[in-house]
């Protein structure tokens, strides 16, 4: 499942839950006016869309614990941090998602990938 979902131009424009889908942020304004638009030479304008990632009611973080010491923050929806706080699997499942994300999105080196796929969940931090 893809959790980040990116735009063509490349910006985050919807993260879903990785357990179940659900949406928890979107790509919206991030003020009244739509855009703006600015002629930057003649005959050619430049056009800007502000926005943010707008988190909804759904949307909260866990930390997970990892067998190295390390911690790890996710995104998940209310309900899944609750249901799946003590399944394993699960939120090893969002961590290795994560670093996938993470993997593409910023193409690590795949020393520091295969390194941080090697940690293990062994909690949520209370
Ligand atoms: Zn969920």
């Amino acid at each position: 499942m893809t959790r980040v979902r990116r735009h063509k131009d490349g910006y985050i424009d919807q993260i879903a839950c990785g357990v179940c889908g659900a949406v928890i942020a979107t790509f919206g304004p991030s003020g009244p006016e739509p855009y703006s638009a600015r002629e930057v030479e003649p005959g050619k304008t430049v056009y800007v869309f502000p926005g943010v990632l707008q988190r909804n009611n759904l949307y909260t973080e866990v930390t997970l614990r990892m067998d190295n010491g390390d911690r790890h923050v996710t995104h998940i929806c209310t309900r899944c941090a609750v249901e799946q706080r003590r399944n394993l699997a699960v939120l090893q499942g969002l961590h290795d998602g994560d670093i996938e994300d993470l993997r593409q999105a910023e193409g690590m080196a795949a020393p520091s990938v295969r390194r941080l796929k090697m940690r293990r969940v062994v909690g949520v931090e209370e």
